[in-house]
């Protein structure tokens, strides 16, 4: 133990031999991987030697003394708490034993005042750095934890995800890539991220993905096509959000790639069905257009030689051109009839409204009451020829529909003399017609043969005609219900039928209001 402020230089041996272990223990510490209290054992070792270096250089007077603040200083930087107070009690009993056992006048006041500031120094130095140290390590360790959070949702997402500078272009390449995304282009990591984006992209649609990722402001949504390595296309659905760190700095780009292959050629497959669909109907819509131009272009060059066939055909029959026998007078009125009907399918063929789906050609206000009365004028003598009874209860006085009086009155006539028609002698025959808040509705009853179910299905078809008894003929082409249908549905109204073989049948025409 010192004993004197006077340097005693037998002491400069015991330090530099203290000093020696410790750099021996340092260095097997630091040679590979050991226990805890090798290590610490170096600065602890300093603390004698510094005693030593001491008293080799006059105690309370060596400048040594602050050496002491190494080992505390080291244990805050690298060791544990108690080793932190350890070098604190150690340091503190270095400067204040010597005061103790030695005492005054040997040791001056100084000395003490020195002792207590060292003391001082060492204890707020020491759990200061610890703290400090242990607060820098635990925001390192959060930072590596959510660093490894980040890797792990980033490596492990099924989705494809990337990561490039704030400012992509067509030679940037990405920085970081996942498992996902490389699986989708055939690639491996490392040469996914040596890349350009120009390689990996189709050429028509790298502008897009330029483009849209310049705009680094908002969060941006689009598809492209991107390059597998075998040179397949992959369609994919790429989203794309600004990254920054905590403190708004260093921006970069995370994008989402989604494959959607799949739906982007079941879409294709679909637009091109529609095409095709389009261009058939479209080649419908033109055959249905040629073929009634040209019924109606042959009825009317059938018209003229039929009229002039059938006027010679009834003088002939009314004996004009001179007199003919009983039978050469029957047969002529015998072409007269079947003239007289061909000229009726002529007119009718050449009348009958073009396509179905059509709007009527003359639209104007049209008074349904005005025009229910005159179809009626039209069927009311033919109606008493057959001493049926005509009931009529006309309450459209107010109803007025859109369209074209002709044509309405062309299928109201077709239903009532149908309904005369088909009815015997001494039948009856029912209109009543009102209107509701949006329609305009006729219906027709008569106690005639009435329909079959099956003839109920196909009446409204071009000249198709119900079987019938041949004693009972009925003169008829089998177009006035076609021609009925065409012209409801070209005023967007409904024609129904109601009916029960013998017991008459109920049309029923529905028709908007203006
Ligand atoms: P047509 O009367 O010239 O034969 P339509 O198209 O007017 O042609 O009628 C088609 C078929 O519907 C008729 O042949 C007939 O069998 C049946 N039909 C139409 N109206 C009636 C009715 N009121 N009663 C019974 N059958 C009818």
């Amino acid at each position: 133990m010192p004993h004197s402020t006077v340097p005693d230089g037998s002491w400069w041996l015991a330090a530099l031999g203290l000093l020696v272990l410790m750099v021996l223990a340092g260095a097997v510490a630091s040679s590979g991987p050991s226990e805890h209290w090798l290590h610490t054992l170096a600065p602890l070792l300093l603390i004698p030697a510094v005693q030593a270096l001491r008293a080799a250089d006059g105690n309370a007077l060596s400048g040594f003394a602050y050496m002491l603040l190494l080992p505390t200083i080291w244990f805050a930087l690298y060791g544990r708490l108690r080793e932190v107070a350890l070098s604190i009690l150690g340091g503190s009993l270095v400067v204040i034993l010597p005061l103790i056992l030695i005492g005054a006048p040997r040791y001056p006041a100084v000395g003490w005042r020195g002792a207590a500031l060292l003391i001082i120094v060492l204890a707020t130095v020491g759990p200061l750095v610890h703290n400090l140290v242990a607060t820098a390590r635990e925001q390192t360790m959060t930072a590596e934890l959510s660093s490894a959070r980040f890797r792990a949702v980033f490596d492990d997402a099924p989705v494809g995800m990337a990561l490039t500078p704030e400012h992509v272009r067509a030679d940037s390449s990405f920085f970081l890539v996942n498992t996902a995304l490389c699986a989708m282009l055939g690639r491996d990591h490392a040469e996914l991220m040596s890349l350009p984006l120009r390689a990996i992209c189709e050429h028509d649609d790298l502008p897009t993905l330029l483009i849209d990722a310049a705009d680094t402001e908002r969060s941006a949504q689009f598809e492209v096509r991107l390059r597998h390595r075998s040179g397949r296309t992959v369609w994919a659905a790429i989203s794309r959000a600004r990254l920054t760190d905590l403190r708004g700095q260093s921006p970069q780009i995370a994008w989402q790639v989604q494959d959607i292959t799949g739906r982007a050629e079941t879409d294709n497959a679909l637009l091109d069905a529609l095409d095709l669909e389009r261009a058939a109907t479209e080649r419908l819509r033109n055959a249905d257009r040629a073929r009634t131009e040209l019924v109606s272009s042959i009825s009317h060059d059938l018209r003229t030689p039929l009229t002039a066939a059938l006027g010679y055909a009834e003088m002939l029959a009314d004996g004009d051109m001179g007199a003919l026998s009983a039978q050469q007078s029957a047969t002529a009125a015998t072409i007269a009839r079947s003239l007289t009907k061909l000229s009726t399918i002529v007119g009718e063929l050449v009348n009958l409204p073009v396509g179905s789906d059509e709007r009527a050609v003359s639209v104007q206000p049209v008074d349904l009451h005005l025009v229910l009365e005159d179809s009626l004028h039209m069927v009311a003598i033919q109606s008493a020829l057959r001493d049926q009874q005509l009931t009529v209860t006309n309450n459209l006085q107010s109803a007025r529909v859109e369209g074209d009086p002709v044509l309405l009155e062309r299928a109201l006539v077709n239903l009532l003399s149908n309904a005369v028609k088909y009815t015997p002698v001494h039948g009856s025959v029912a209109v009543a017609a009102h209107a509701d808040a949006s329609h305009a509705i006729i219906s027709i009853s008569d106690t005639g043969e009435g329909i079959s179910a099956d003839d109920q299905l196909r009446i409204f078809d071009r000249f198709y005609r119900a079987p019938r008894d041949e004693h009972h003929p009925v003169n008829g082409t089998g177009l006035g219900l076609a021609i009925v249908k065409a012209i409801t549905t070209q005023h967007g109204g409904t024609i129904t039928v109601r009916s029960d073989p013998g017991q008459g049948s109920v049309f029923v025409l529905r028709l908007p209001l203006q």
